[in-house]
């Protein structure tokens, strides 16, 4: 289908470069596959009415890469020589938006398209340093960049080169000013420029890379890749709000399970999760395949259209980290449920600090992860009302989780899906034959099996074997 899709591309000549051309490629509409009919038709006309005013006009980035896969794009972002203010003044329903890069938001609806003013990237040396366009921090990340460009440079200060394809709806012809076209045809994420200065001027750069890759299923071309490892730790010093935006749109894009696998090879995984890095280190095989089957059964749930909360992301990533320190503190003495809430406590409050998840889900978290306390406890009413407890259900597939990575819980997960599938006297019965077990009867509650010291493993090669498949 690709082959067939490219087939009438010309093949570049000389070796791909990452650098940008001064003229772009121009692919007129018998040379590519895209059909203004495929984009939106509120950008197509957002577009047509800035090129009226006089304004240079395309449609840009992902929606263009993605419509070249045959993919249906997320959005459709547009890009112009008018300035934010020139383009407010065109449309009545626009919006203009954001502090680190001002954009405008046209909206129609439910639906809004982006519009961006070309931007230059600003060099290294810039003179400029405090003027309130455009700032760096000693690293050499950007903080502010609302320096306009022309189009050749807004080409230029793009990530990646297959997001610096141009399409202009009007003459139907595709500027490819950076090669991505080709990368496209040969499934490679390529950064545009010095593959260590572009990470260096924005680390998210690097988790964007891996986002593209599990999503297109591309490799991450060699110079791109090599610089990661060693620069993943500036990934600490984004703010965390912004790193909780990426992460969602790193596990909830329907590409979780290979996302996760990426981020770990790459060492992106510790900056993110440095709690459940270290659980991943110490205990590998579990780890791996608690959080693996979360992910995988998140993306089943993506493809099946079916909601996914973050809380239960948020709640299985960490989960792998709290015998730790569940552990350090029964060792201080604390006795075993409060250790498990104050250890709970102290990895969300931690975790906030790279990734700030907002209190609507680290409540909910906190509930799936008391829900686990709970679940054995079922004698008299107590089974009852954990059913009518309205986190049961995440409480529930989370304790499947736990038994499908390998946790012993004594057949609880099938006991409550019996439970629930069977009428009053039988649920009655069912509460009768638990008067046996201690668990059951709301004792202290067994030290999670995990913890124990014997099951602690270093890290080896196991962690990846341990795909839970
Ligand atoms: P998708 O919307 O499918 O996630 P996208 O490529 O459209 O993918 P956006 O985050 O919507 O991604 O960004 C739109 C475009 O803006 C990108 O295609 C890219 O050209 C540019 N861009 C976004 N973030 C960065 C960044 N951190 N550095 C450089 N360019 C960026
Ligand atoms: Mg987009």
């Amino acid at each position: 289908m690709l082959k067939k899709l490219f087939q009438s591309f010309r093949s570049p000549l000389r070796k791909p470069q990452q650098h940008i051309r001064s003229t772009p490629e121009v692919l007129n509409s018998s040379q590519h596959s895209l059909q203004r009919s495929q984009f939106s038709r509120y950008a197509v006309s957002i577009v047509e009415r800035l090129q009226n005013a006089g304004y240079q006009a395309y449609l840009v980035g992902g929606c263009v890469r993605d419509l070249m896969l045959n993919i249906e794009p997320k959005d459709f972002d547009v890009a112009t020589s008018a300035t934010p203010e020139q383009v407010r003044a065109e449309f009545r329903n626009a919006r203009i938006i954001g502090r680190r890069f001002k954009l405008v938001h046209i909206h129609f609806g439910r639906e809004i398209i982006e519009v961006a003013t070309f931007r230059a990237n600003h060099p290294v040396d810039d003179e400029d340093e405090d003027s309130n366009q455009s700032s760096r921090n000693e690293s050499g990340r950007i903080l502010r960049d609302n320096v306009y460009g022309t189009l050749e440079e807004d080409a230029q200060r793009r990530d990646f080169t297959i997001n610096a394809l141009y399409y202009d709806p009007v003459s139907e012809r595709v500027l490819d000013y950076a090669n991505g076209v080709h990368d496209i045809r040969n499934r490679l994420i390529r950064l545009i420029g010095d593959p260590q200065q572009r990470y260096k001027e924005d680390p998210v750069r690097m988790l964007r890379a891996v986002r593209f890759a599990a999503k297109l299923d591309f490799g991450i071309e060699k110079h791109s890749a090599t610089p990661i490892r060693p620069l993943a730790p500036m990934l600490r010093d984004i703010p965390s709000a912004r790193l909780f935006e990426e992460v969602l749109k790193l596990f909830l894009s329907g590409y979780a399970a290979s996302t996760f696998e990426m981020l770990v090879d790459l060492e992106l995984f510790e900056p993110l999760f440095p709690a459940s890095s270290k659980a991943l280190e110490y205990n590998p095989t579990y780890t791996h395949t608690l959080i693996s089957e979360a992910l995988t059964n998140t993306d089943l749930r993506i493809k099946q259209n079916k909601p996914v909360t973050p809380a239960f992301l948020f709640a299985a990533l960490l989960w792998p980290a709290l015998p730790a320190k569940v552990l350090r503190l029964q060792e201080r003495g604390v006795p075993p449920i409060p250790a498990m809430n104050d250890a709970a406590q102290e990895l969300i409050v931690e975790q906030c600090q790279r990734i700030a998840i907002p209190k609507r889900f680290t409540l909910p978290i906190r509930e799936i992860w008391d829900m686990q306390e709970r679940l054995p406890r079922r004698s008299g009413k107590r089974a009852d009302m954990l059913l009518d407890n309205p986190r049961f259900r995440a409480g529930y597939d989370f304790l499947l989780l736990r038994e499908s990575a390998g946790e012993e819980t004594d057949g609880l997960g099938e006991w409550w899906t019996e439970y629930q599938e069977c009428n009053d006297s039988e649920r009655r019965e069912m509460i009768r034959d638990l008067s046996g077990k201690p668990d059951a009867t709301g004792a202290a509650p067994r030290k999670r099996r995990r913890t124990s010291g014997a099951k602690r493993k270093r890290a080896g090669s196991d962690a990846s074997n341990a795909s839970g498949e």
